[in-house]
């Protein structure tokens, strides 16, 4: 199959194209920087096209499925003019993707449009599921807007998939790294109040799920792609000092972390229980369903 990634070359994105090309799918790459990554030996067997598109009206030709994986890193400290790009970066270039597909005699049959569990805002309570409405805070507003401009290509007769993704854990990039480098230093221990909720994935598993939402057409909207045993901070930090043989120290006291991460700490310190009602309904098997196996896999 003919699949487009715009994003492509960022954490989840070169994760996904090694597994598309993997299951023998064709590859087209959207980038800001097509010139670099056209001579990157990593994207050597991948189509690399510049995003956003110039004067290429049939870019999309013979495409089938769309993936979304564009947006400014949110791992910065968010004064205004960050919170500002996170918002624009994703609004604005899933409303061009959407003109694009629009544009298009021959229309990909579904669009993977990446979004985050973030859409549910925050709790200590709450189990939340695709069914369960949207937070109030900065994230869950700018996952609802971002969401809103995907769903605009529904109209369009395109299979639009919005992947609620929670706390990716990969080998390289993501979270991981710096969720685990106090306990790679012997001074982890539990973060704030060690109450709040980690909706953590495998970066396998997300690669495996967005190629079964692009090949099942019983898929459909929001889904949440998170594996199905959420954990607790503190269970999160207990597992990580067991797999990496570390000591388990006392909680590093929420205050400090509001100091050096302001407003972007409540991801760290606050948190949400989602579960992946739709994938599991649908059938998909999960590679990690349990963290001590995923870890044990990553560290
Ligand atoms: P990365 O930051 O690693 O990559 C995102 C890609 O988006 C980049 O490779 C870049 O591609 C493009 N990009 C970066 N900044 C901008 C910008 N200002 N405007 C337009 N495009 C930009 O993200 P991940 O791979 O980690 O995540 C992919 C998506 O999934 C993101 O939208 C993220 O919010 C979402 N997500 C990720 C989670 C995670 O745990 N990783 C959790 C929840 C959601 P290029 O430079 O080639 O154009």
């Amino acid at each position: 199959m003919r699949i487009a990634i715009v994003g492509g070359t960022g954490f989840i994105g070169q994760a996904l194209i090694h597994y598309l090309l993997e299951q023998g799918d064709q590859v087209v790459l959207f980038s800001r920087s097509a010139d670099v990554y056209r001579s990157d030996p990593n994207f050597k067997h991948v189509q690399v096209v510049s995003w956003p598109p110039q004067g290429q009206p049939d870019c999309l030709a013979g495409t089938e499925a769309v993936v979304n994986l564009a947006g400014e890193t949110i791992n910065q400290r968010w004064t205004a003019r960050a919170k500002q790009r996170i918002f624009t970066s994703r609004v604005e270039t899933t409303r061009h993707l959407v003109r694009l597909i629009r544009e298009q005699k021959l229309k990909p049959k579904v669009l993977v449009n990446a979004s985050a569990i973030g859409y549910y805002g925050t709790s200590f309570e709450d189990v939340f599921t695709e069914e369960s409405g949207p937070g109030t805070d900065f994230l869950a507003k700018v996952t609802q807007a971002w969401e809103q401009e995907a769903v605009q290509a529904v109209p369009l007769g395109v299979r639009v998939i919005r992947m609620r993704l929670g706390v990716v854990l990969g080998k390289s990039g993501g979270a991981l790294e710096k969720m685990l480098l106090p306990y790679r230093l012997y001074i982890g221990g539990t973060v704030g109040s060690g109450r709040q909720w980690v909706s953590w994935v495998h970066i396998q598993d997300v690669v495996r799920a967005i190629r079964f939402a692009i090949s099942n057409p019983d898929l459909d909207g929001p889904v949440n792609v998170t594996a199905p045993h959420p954990v607790q901070m503190k269970t999160f930090g207990k597992t990580a000092a067991k797999v990496l043989g570390r000591p388990y120290w006392l909680p590093a006291p929420g205050f400090a972390l509001k100091l050096l991460l302001g407003e972007m700490s409540g991801l760290i310190l606050k948190g949400q229980c989602v579960k992946p009602d739709k994938l599991l309904k649908t059938g998909f098997k999960f590679q990690f369903p349990r963290l001590e196996e995923a870890l044990r896999d990553l560290v």
